[in-house]
């Protein structure tokens, strides 16, 4: 007997319908002698219509408020997929975050999973049942719901695979496997019948919303292997684990991520010691700091430029404006009309060529490149968010399919 893990992402829940047809699905599993634990989202776009709601009332909400709110979308579902696997005459049960034993950091709208105390689900699992849990919440130390943060249904559903020791974790979502690039976005975008946690921790951070980029790197650390597949087509979809068979392909994908913004700060005094007071009041803010540019200094004074998340954008001005005395307020701009748009793939670290056909694409395409970085396996450009899927687009022309 396996025990299998089966994450069911918004839409795949998203009517009763679709509620019906994946109760099949774990109805076959069950039926087939596994042990199965279900994780679920809130159906179709409940979570953003939940924010909106939240919206309507105030314009920042208390965050542990907002975490109570955001989690009644996962108890809907949970709900729902039970009834109608009772209905098809099969043992089952809804469970709560806290109730499966989700215990997390007390950072509301982020938390990070802690530990999983199974004690509650084994022993549903003892009695026979399927167990149905919420995913993208749990409990704090004080004994308060959190959220784990957009997509953050992938991550419970890793980390229950992973404290149960599951044999097979499965994320069932709307396309049929990891691609290329958006295989809603770009029509040539290949399936990929594997990849690695690596590439695909790269491909989640840098904009594929596919798989949330926490449960790659948890599932990375716990060496739990994941497949992504689709709930509507009964298909093998896409292996995510540490070693894969090199298919000799260079580039494994390319993404976009509007989620940027980019803080300029012009005529800093030119002297040691400035950016380790900008970054390090950043980073008290716990504000992540994505691509930096320095200027060259010129008559005392530089230029520095860097991208931070949408999110923290604002509070990231007030800090710069605020509280170094080297920084002239004036001086301080913010422009989120930009877009990252990146190449990932392990097959860069021994191609040199890699960035400059990136870079030709965009030049055939007259679209300016604002930023460059890059890593062993990833090069990232940040340009005009107008142009971001006209780039993937090209960019993922001159990679892909790979030419011998
Ligand atoms: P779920 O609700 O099941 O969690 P998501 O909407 O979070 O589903 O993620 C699935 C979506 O991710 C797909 O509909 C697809 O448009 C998008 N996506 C972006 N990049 C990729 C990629 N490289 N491969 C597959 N899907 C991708
Ligand atoms: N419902 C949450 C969201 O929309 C979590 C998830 O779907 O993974 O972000
Ligand atoms: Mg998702």
């Amino acid at each position: 007997m396996a025990l299998i893990v089966q994450k069911f992402g918004g839409s795949s829940v998203a009517n009763a319908d679709r509620v019906r047809n994946v109760a099949s699905i774990i109805t076959d599993t069950y039926k087939a002698g596994n042990e199965v634990v279900v994780v679920v989202s809130a159906q179709g776009d409940t979570t953003d219509e939940l924010i909106d709601k939240a919206k309507e009332i105030s314009a920042k909400p208390p965050k542990r408020e907002m975490d109570m709110l955001l989690a009644s979308g996962e108890q809907i579902s949970i709900a729902l997929v039970a009834m109608a696997i009772r209905e098809m005459g099969y043992p089952a049960v809804s469970l709560l975050g806290w109730q499966a034993g989700v215990l997390t950091s007390s950072d509301y709208g982020s938390a990070r999973i802690k530990s999983v105390n199974t004690t509650r689900i084994k022993a549903e699992l003892a009695k026979g049942n399927i167990v149905i849990v919420a995913g993208f919440q749990g409990i704090n130390k004080y004994d308060d719901v959190t959220t784990l943060g957009r997509g953050g249904s992938d991550t419970s559903a890793v980390a229950l695979a992973a404290a149960l020791h599951a044999d097979k974790c499965q994320i069932f979502t709307d396309v049929d496997g990891v691609y290329t690039a958006d295989p809603r976005k770009v029509k040539d975008a290949i399936k990929l019948d594997e990849i690695t946690y690596d590439e695909m921790l790269e491909l989640a951070t840098l904009g594929a919303q596919v798989l949330n980029n926490r449960s790659v790197e948890m599932a990375k650390k716990y060496n739990v292997e994941l497949e992504v597949l689709s709930s509507l087509t009964r298909q093998p979809g896409t292996m995510v684990k540490e070693v894969v068979n090199m298919e000799k392909m260079l580039v494994r994908g390319v993404t976009k991520d509007v989620n940027v913004a980019r803080i300029s700060i012009t005529e800093v005094p030119d002297v040691p010691g400035i950016a380790f007071k900008i970054f390090s009041k950043l980073a008290a803010k716990n504000i992540n700091v994505d691509i930096i540019l320095q200027s060259v200094g010129r008559e005392g004074t530089k230029d520095i430029a860097f991208t931070v998340s949408k999110d923290n954008a604002d509070l990231a001005i007030e800090v710069l404006k605020t509280s170094i005395a080297e920084i002239n307020p004036d001086n301080v701009k913010l422009d989120t009309g930009i877009a990252k748009v990146s190449v990932v793939g392990a097959g860069m670290e021994t191609h040199p060529g890699a960035a400059a056909k990136m870079f030709e694409a965009l030049y055939e395409r007259n679209i300016n490149i604002q930023m460059i970085s890059t890593s062993e396996i990833k090069i990232s450009v940040l340009i005009d968010a107008e142009y971001a899927d006209e780039a993937v687009a090209a960019i993922h022309a001159k990679f892909l399919p790979p030419v011998e």
